[in-house]
């Protein structure tokens, strides 16, 4: 194997240029593996792309196909073979592995074809992915921290072999998506948002750590599933869960200080407690609740660019009051305060409905995080009669009930409203609570519809709509890489506000005649950079930040933003 020399002149190595036997390695890849080693890391693997000069420099001569061919030749092959697969699992499969062995390559194409990706790596065939994890297993992505683990979790966080981990997306499977406790199968959900992290927001491949905290499940098919591979006995509970939880917070500091913790997925109860606990004293979020309530808040602020209205002038109406619904509201309830208005007030602009009715002071059920939002006021036993009596500007589809948002309800919102806001953001689409063809029909197209789940454009009264999907991935992985970037000690309420802005910011007036409330996917990776920026400027405003702060923060943040491009690993010699 030659070894890494001085240099007498050097060129870059072309695709498939034939170099003679001078090529050496480059100071950064002189400590590569070689062989089959250098094959098998995804991170440095570029397959049949390797060039010439790095087959001679890395032994891989006679390692894979003579011809060496480019990244592009490469991501016809990958496409094409992705394409001729049956279906969307198979096609899951297909892109893990590609992932697994690839992974320039694989962010390539994700990148390059976001739209089509996108339902594939995350929602909803992440989904039907988790369910089957223990049936479709290949091999293991992520690291599995168990009940057993109790009292070892920082040396099971050593085993990683990364040590620059800056973003950790963490589960313990209790709700995954729409579809409940999958327990340790729960982990294709903090793989598919890292690798959205790395897509939409540039967080580099090897800063990213997805986590699952296998504490059990209470699923009873996957317990007599002889495939499933998760702890196959009940949740831990109370005392041993926080403890465990606890544990994992501390040694993930530990091992990993730079690192950003993002809970994903828990159950209701514990996902607010979680926040709740550790918000203050470690850098964290929940993008259930605090990601979700960002998109929406974009739309909102999007929608009040079309009303000319303001958002201390709105009043909102819920429909769930879980995860998603009570994070929007709180982040409306901070948006309203820095607009100057008293808390209680800003309470009363947003009024529950949860399956029980609305959320009123004289409710004994409520469970301690609804109560904020318990006004004085006239029970009503559904949504129709609370849109009745509150006539809100906006309502806010969170429930994971389809077709709640009913003909009467949403003609009811456009008599109170010249154009009323209504978002029905449930997931997958069969969930959604309205279709976007009836939000615009029903109000005789005056509806601002955003939805969570991607509706086609519609044609109503020969004019077409192009509905507005609230998708989190504008938000999260912009959150990552500006609190990355800015080191920000602390992940606050004002970032996801100052995001919320920034994203409705960047929706154009050409959008916004098409009734987009956001901006098209397609322009992602500008999105996220402007909105990092804008959240790594109030860390630095605010004291939260880390790094020195560069003279050029937009120029620092795209700089640190992940390219999936091919380096050269060989340098030229002719000595
Ligand atoms: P959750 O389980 O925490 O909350 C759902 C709430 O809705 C519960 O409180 C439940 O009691 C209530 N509910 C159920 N049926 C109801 C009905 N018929 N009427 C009134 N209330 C009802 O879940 P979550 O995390 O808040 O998510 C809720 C929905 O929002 C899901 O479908 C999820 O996919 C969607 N969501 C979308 C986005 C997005 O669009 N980007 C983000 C997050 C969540």
């Amino acid at each position: 194997m030659p070894e890494p020399a001085r240099l007498t002149g050097s060129r870059d190595a072309k695709e498939g240029f034939h170099m003679p036997d001078r090529s050496i390695r480059t100071e950064e890849a002189a400590n590569y593996p070689s062989g089959v080693g250098l094959l098998s890391d995804p991170g440095l693997n570029k397959g049949t792309a390797f060039t010439e000069a790095e087959r001679e420099a890395f032994g891989l001569r006679g390692l894979l196909p003579p011809r060496a061919i480019t990244q592009v030749e490469q991501l016809m092959r990958v496409l094409g073979n992705l394409r001729r697969k049956a279906n969307d699992i198979e096609k899951y499969i297909f892109l893990v592995s590609l992932q697994d062995r690839n992974e320039t390559l694989f962010y390539r194409l994700v990148m390059d074809h976001l739209d089509e990706m996108m339902p594939i790596i995350y929602t909803p065939t992440v989904g039907q992915a988790c369910q089957e994890y223990g049936h479709i297993f290949r091999r293991p992505r992520g690291l599995f921290i168990s009940a057993e683990d109790r009292g070892r979790v920082a040396d099971v966080l050593r085993n990683w072999p990364k040590r620059e981990v800056r973003m950790i997306v963490v589960t313990d499977g209790e709700r995954i998506l729409g579809l409940g406790d999958l327990g340790a199968n729960g982990m294709g959900i903090p793989v598919g948002k890292l690798a959205l992290y790395v897509a939409c927001g540039g967080v580099h491949p090897t800063a990213c750590l997805p986590v699952t905290l296998d504490v059990g499940t209470e699923n009873a098919a996957l317990l007599a599933d002889p495939l499933y591979l998760g702890l196959p006995q009940r949740r831990l509970r109370g005392a041993a869960y926080d403890e465990l939880l606890d544990e994992f917070i501390v040694a993930a500091q530990e091992v990993f200080p730079k690192a950003v913790i993002q809970f994903e997925d828990f159950g209701n109860a514990n996902a607010f407690r979680l926040l709740h606990r550790y918000r203050d004293r470690v850098c964290c979020f929940s993008d259930d609740i605090q990601g979700t309530a960002a998109m929406a808040l974009a739309g909102v602020y999007s929608a009040l660019r079309v009303t000319g209205g303001r958002l201390a002038d709105q009043s909102f109406v819920f429909l769930g009051a879980g995860e998603a619904g009570l994070g929007i509201g709180d982040l409306i309830v901070t948006a309203l305060i820095a607009d100057g208005m008293p808390e209680a007030d800003a309470r009363r602009r947003c009024w529950f409905v949860d399956s029980k009715g609305l959320i009123v002071r004289g409710r004994t059920d409520l469970v301690p995080h609804k109560r904020p939002y318990a006004h004085e006021g006239e029970f009503a036993p559904d949504l129709l009669a609370a849109v009745e009596r509150l006539k809100p500007n906006a309502i806010i589809g969170v429930s994971g009930t389809a077709g709640v948002f009913t003909r009467p309800v949403v003609e009811a919102m456009a008599r109170f409203n010249e154009r009323p806001i209504i978002f029905a953001l449930s997931n997958p689409t069969s969930k959604s609570e309205c279709t976007a063809e009836e939000a615009y029909a029903w109000s005789n197209g005056r509806a601002l519809f955003a939805s969570g789940s991607p509706f086609a454009p519609v044609l109503v009264n020969g004019r077409t709509y192009v509905p507005g999907q609230g998708n989190n991935a504008y938000i999260f992985p912009a959150i990552g890489l500006g609190v990355i970037a800015a080191e920000a000690k602390r992940i606050t309420d004002e970032m996801f506000f100052v995001a919320a802005k920034s994203l409705a910011n960047q929706v154009t007036a050409a959008d916004l005649d098409l009734g987009r409330l956001y901006p098209p996917f397609t322009r992602i990776r500008t999105v996220s950079a402007a909105i990092a920026t804008a959240v790594a400027e109030l860390a630095y405003e605010r004291g939260l930040a880390q790094h020195p702060r560069p003279a050029d923060l937009s120029a620092f943040v795209r700089s640190r933003m992940y390219e999936p491009v091919y380096r050269s690993y060989v340098e030229w010699s002719d000595g």
